[in-house]
């Protein structure tokens, strides 16, 4: 079980070439594909881009990420591969152009490794919604992943790649990524261009990576973040950090407590409670802090997000894009048919909500007062940060539960409490996982200032050391 920073010192020193590295992932994925975490993993188109890299290394051309391998979650558009969103309505679908932050991997000189399960258009807490089936947690394979992005998670986990990139709209990085015991940052919304992902919630998506350390998180995300005027005008990029903190004496950490809610299990609140009790031994100062409008992030977030849903997924008609229905009576029967056969359940609940909310007559009662609602989540966030450098709260009100546990979608709504204010402030947040409760990991959540992203990791660097959590993945050294 390596780290990108480790695997980038053996092929900077020659003790194994990329080709090599990638024939031992896709034997371990082989192995392991019980889990379920690729939906594509093409063995000799891999093997080409490794070997094509091996080349650029020998003329002396080896970029930032030369040869590493990493897995992609498979609503990120990726040139001459196929794409699917986790949805049956993309079953086929071939990317015409690389994402920004493909095209800058690529640039860096990753090796594309696999195309990563998830819940369809990312709507989910637990890979169950995937078209294309569930993805298993390898640390308790009745258990789910966490979702949306279950497969790039377990592919970490599970030692299947180094590296991975996810997006996450309410929590679809930190909520795998603590079910699964490995690092995965929502940058601020803005750092990363969001051109050739495929949207979900617009003012709410962000990509991100996952990795085994938290620098292996900052390597990608130095790839990965600017500007992207020609594609993504919210992306602006993100602020170098002023200082760098050397020790945690310097920090002050505010803990909310209405992140420490009645649904929390036992085990992950004792966790926690350890952690934070080590931070202040360490010489952090920690303060109570509160975030007074939690409870209504969740509630406007399941306004605001369906409504972008809707808005964003109407272009799958069967026609511009999507399922292409060979027999229908009329135009209106054609994407009647196409919306019905590709959609799963949960896509077409969204779409009903987010077209209800929106329409004449209850715009103004729910997605403009939701918005309004929304500002004042941001205003906490604004007031917690003049008195703290970083919040700390749980990932997760629990660890990976069992696969079929909520099927009642609500119950799948309510275990996002924790990573959904965050998206609606669009600040930067990281799971870091910080020990075991019944056997199964759990996260801890940071959260930063906006667009002090690099700030953030730095802190949560220090905050790792203190933690040692070296159990980081399920399995031992197979690379
Ligand atoms: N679980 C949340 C939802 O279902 C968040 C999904 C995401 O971040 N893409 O909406």
């Amino acid at each position: 079980m390596k780290t990108l920073k480790t695997l980038a010192a053996q092929l900077d020193v020659g003790q194994k070439t990329s080709v090599e590295l990638v024939r031992d992932y896709l034997a371990a994925a082989r192995a392991d594909s019980g889990l379920n975490a690729f939906l594509w993993q093409d063995e000799e188109a891999i093997l080409a881009q490794a070997k094509a890299s091996d080349e650029r290394r020998a003329a002396g051309r080896a970029g930032q990420l030369e040869g590493l391998p990493i897995a992609i979650k498979d609503n990120l558009l990726t040139k001459g591969l196929p794409t699917t969103a986790g949805s049956r309505m993309l079953e086929g679908y071939i990317a015409p152009y690389d994402a920004t932050v493909i095209r800058k991997l690529k640039a860096a000189g990753a090796i594309i490794i696999g195309k990563t399960n998830l819940d369809e258009f990312a709507m989910g807490s637990s890979t169950e919604n995937s078209g294309y089936g569930v993805t298993k947690n390898p640390w308790d394979d009745s258990r789910v992943p966490g979702g949306s992005s279950g497969g790039s998670a377990v592919a970490v986990a599970a030692d299947l790649a180094p590296a991975a990139l996810g997006t996450d709209t309410g929590g679809s990085i930190r909520q795998p990524a603590a079910f699964c015991g490995v690092v995965g940052l929502k940058p601020t919304y803005g750092a990363v261009s969001r051109y050739g992902a495929i949207a979900m919630g617009s003012s709410l998506d962000q990509i991100g990576p996952f990795g085994r350390s938290v620098n292996d998180v900052r390597l990608l995300l130095e790839v990965m973040a600017g500007a992207d005027p020609a594609h993504d005008a919210t992306a602006v990029g993100l602020n170098q950090p002023a200082k760098t903190v050397n020790d945690l004496r310097e920090i002050t950490i505010g803990v909310p407590k209405e992140y420490f809610g009645e649904a929390m299990e036992p085990g992950v609140l004792t966790q926690i409670e350890q952690t934070i009790e080590r931070l202040r031994q360490a010489g952090a100062t920690v303060i109570d802090v509160s975030l007074p409008h939690t409870e209504q992030a969740l509630a406007t977030y399941y306004i605001i997000m369906p409504a972008e849903v809707s808005s964003n997924l109407a272009r799958y008609d069967g026609i511009r894009f999507g399922l292409k229905v060979k027999q229908a009576g009329s135009l209106l029967d054609m994407y009647k048919q196409a919306r019905t056969q590709g959609f799963g359940p949960e896509v077409r609940r969204r779409i009903l909500l987010g077209t209800y909310v929106l329409s004449a007559g209850y715009y103004d009662a729910y997605y403009k007062k939701a918005q309004q609602v929304r500002s004042l989540v941001k205003a906490d966030f604004d007031r917690a940060f003049e008195q703290v450098d970083v919040l700390l709260t749980p990932t997760s009100p629990t660890t990976a539960f069992t696969i079929g546990a909520k099927a009642d979608p609500l119950s799948m709504y309510l275990a996002d409490v924790n990573t959904v204010p965050i998206n609606m402030a669009g600040v930067p947040a990281l799971s870091l996982p910080c020990g075991l409760s019944n056997g199964l990991p759990v996260g801890l959540q940071l959260i930063g200032k906006p667009y002090d992203d690099f700030m953030l990791l730095c802190i949560a660097e220090k905050i790792e050391q203190i933690i040692g959590f070296t159990e980081q993945a399920k399995r031992s050294e197979t690379i």
